[in-house]
């Protein structure tokens, strides 16, 4: 197994805690590897072991090949129903990994690790 370099989880950590203080809990996995500038396999890489550790929570998010609407979250795979029907377009189409999204939400064990960094970075804004 190749291992990340040392930089590059650096990198993805920062992402993280970056999200985390910005109260941003629940993300997409695209969109967290776009903002740490890697691609989705690397982002996976760092990620599974935070969802091993329960860190973090895994969602699966269909989304309509169409016209782009999330149809329906999912929690495994295996749940997701072969033929899915889309419910604004109407448009019929079989389950693959390429109309899915995958949706990470931190859990209560990231907050517990993790809650000195958000009384750092976010000094304001408390209502
Ligand atoms: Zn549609």
């Amino acid at each position: 197994m190749k291992h990340q370099s040392k930089q590059l989880k650096n990198t993805l950590n920062k992402t993280l805690e970056k999200f985390f203080s910005e109260g941003k809990t629940r993300f997409y996995l695209s969109e967290f590897a776009s903002e740490a500038k890697t691609s989705i396999h690397e982002a996976e890489n760092f990620i599974i072991p935070l969802l091993k550790e329960d860190e973090l929570e895994g969602k699966l998010e269909v989304r309509c090949p169409n016209c782009g609407k999330d149809i329906e979250i999912y929690r495994r795979f295996i749940d997701i129903p072969d033929e899915i029907e889309c419910e604004i377009c109407g448009y019929r189409f079989h389950k693959s990994l390429e109309y899915i999204e995958i949706i990470l939400e931190m859990k209560r064990k990231f907050f517990r690790t993790r809650r000195h960094l958000r009384s750092r970075s976010n000094r304001t804004n408390y209502k």
